[in-house]
């Protein structure tokens, strides 16, 4: 096995969180190597929207012009229930600076993120996964294999990977944004329990004539909370909460053909499926449903990490956390993580601190954690909530498109206040 020259860190997954993180770092002068065992970057639109706090990074990282010109704003959050529309919220009187949340494809951002990367001189090492690491008090040894990858097959798609040559590479630190099944996780033995059942979700995109102009729709039911995103150009995307025994045993699930994502496969929905869904659920919807250009089932789970990582090893993103998809916030979380792990690394690097300065990474967003997955104690309605706030406030904190300080602030707006002090 032949050796690379030493870094100062290294990035394992360049998803949209390993790329924020490369991204700070190279901005700062370090020096990083940032692989990933795909060959290429996501191909769709999966988590599809920047949070305002997000919006703030990516100005912080040069790239919001660009985000901007790609994107689709969003000023509104409007909330439903199956009689129509019951509240709403304006984002303009929460921040001058960043009013609004901003639709984009994650191949878009990914894509924006990675020409960034490219112009600083950095490339993303396709094919190349992370499989093994040594910490020691100066440094980490990984290990890398170079992947050699072909795909085949005709009743279904296979892939196969072969471990073209593996290489050994010192850095200063690892960053693991290396996704749901983190190798650097597995590696630093960190548990990662799920601690909220796992939420199946329909999720379809497309044309409609519904005028949904610069507004998200939160749909709230008693066990449901449903989601409507206006992508632009009379497009949208609708995600449906659907629960195993309405849809995910049947046989006639079982024999729906598969989408393939990365190396897993998703059931596959109709126009039929979006028509019933939404005649169920949203009887006030009334705009026509036109071409279908995307549809798929995915069964969202929800874990936190017991840690963040550990020395000189560090996670980000979906490799420490997993929740729901309605409000973004297993990314958009994942991207201040990554930008603020940078930021201290590059820190403790420019200031010759020793890694324990790393620590308060580790207890803050542990925290932050706790708290979007109500581990410590529900949401509570204050007096002034109104009614159809009232037994839906943990639905609607997971639904918000925030995090941090206007997370809290958008729930008091709305008549919520954070934490009870009841344990669940
Ligand atoms: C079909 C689908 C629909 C989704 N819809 C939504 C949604 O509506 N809302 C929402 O909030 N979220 C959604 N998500 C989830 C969202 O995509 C993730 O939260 C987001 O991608 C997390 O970003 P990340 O960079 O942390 O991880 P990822 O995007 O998973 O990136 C991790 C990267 O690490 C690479 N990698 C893994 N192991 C290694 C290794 N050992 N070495 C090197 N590289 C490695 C992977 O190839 C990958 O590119 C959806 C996901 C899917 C699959």
């Amino acid at each position: 096995m032949f050796a690379t020259n030493p870094t100062d860190a290294l990035v394992a997954g360049a998803g949209p969180v390993g790329l924020t993180a490369a991204l700070t770092l190279a901005q700062r002068g370090l020096s990083i190597e940032l692989l990933d065992e795909e060959p290429r970057p996501a191909a769709q639109s999966y988590a599809l929207a920047l949070h305002p706090g997000s919006l703030e990074i990516l100005d912080h990282i040069h790239l919001l012009g660009d985000v901007l010109r790609c994107g689709h704003p969003v000023r509104r959050i409007a909330f439903y229930n199956s009689t129509g529309r019951v509240g709403e919220l304006s984002l303009d009187q929460f921040s001058a600076d960043y009013p609004s949340v901003v639709v984009i494809g994650q191949d878009t951002l990914e894509r924006l993120l990675v020409e960034k990367l490219r112009h600083l001189g950095t490339q993303v090492l396709w094919n190349h996964r992370l499989s093994a690491i040594d910490q020691h008090e100066q440094n980490v040894t990984t290990a890398v294999d170079e992947l050699d990858v072909s795909g085949g097959g005709y009743a279904t798609y296979t892939t196969d990977w072969a471990i073209e040559r593996s290489f050994c590479h010192d850095t200063s630190y690892v960053i693991g944004a290396d996704g749901h099944n983190s190798c650097l996780r597995r590696a630093l033995g960190i548990d990662n329990p799920e601690v909220a059942p796992p939420q199946l979700y329909a999720i379809f995109e497309f044309a409609t004539g519904e005028n949904l102009d610069d507004e998200v729709r939160i749909i709230l039911g008693d066990d449901f909370t449903d989601v409507i995103w206006p992508l632009g150009e009379n497009r949208c995307r609708w995600s449906f909460q659907l629960h195993d025994n309405q849809w995910g045993d049947d046989s006639r699930n079982k024999q729906r053909l598969a989408v393939f994502i990365g190396g897993s496969a998703y059931p596959h929905l109709t126009l039929d499926d979006l028509r019933k869904l939404s005649h169920d659920r949203a009887p006030w919807f009334d705009g026509w449903i036109g071409e279908l250009r995307w549809a798929v089932m995915v069964r969202f789970e929800q874990r936190l990490a017991e840690r963040f990582g550990t020395g000189r090893c560090w996670l980000a993103g979906d490799a420490a956390h997993l929740a729901a998809p309605v409000g973004v916030q297993s990314m958009n979380v994942g991207l201040s993580e990554a930008h603020e792990l940078a930021t201290r690394i590059a820190h403790a690097i420019r200031d010759r601190r020793p890694p324990a300065v790393l620590d308060g990474y580790n207890t803050e967003r542990l925290s932050q954690w706790r708290k979007l997955l109500c581990l410590d104690g529900n949401p509570v309605a204050l007096d002034s909530a109104p009614d159809w706030v009232r037994g839906h406030e943990r639905q609607i904190l997971s639904a918000l498109p925030a995090s941090g300080q206007l997370l809290s602030r958008m729930l008091l707006e709305l008549g919520i206040a954070e934490q009870s002090m009841q344990p669940v």
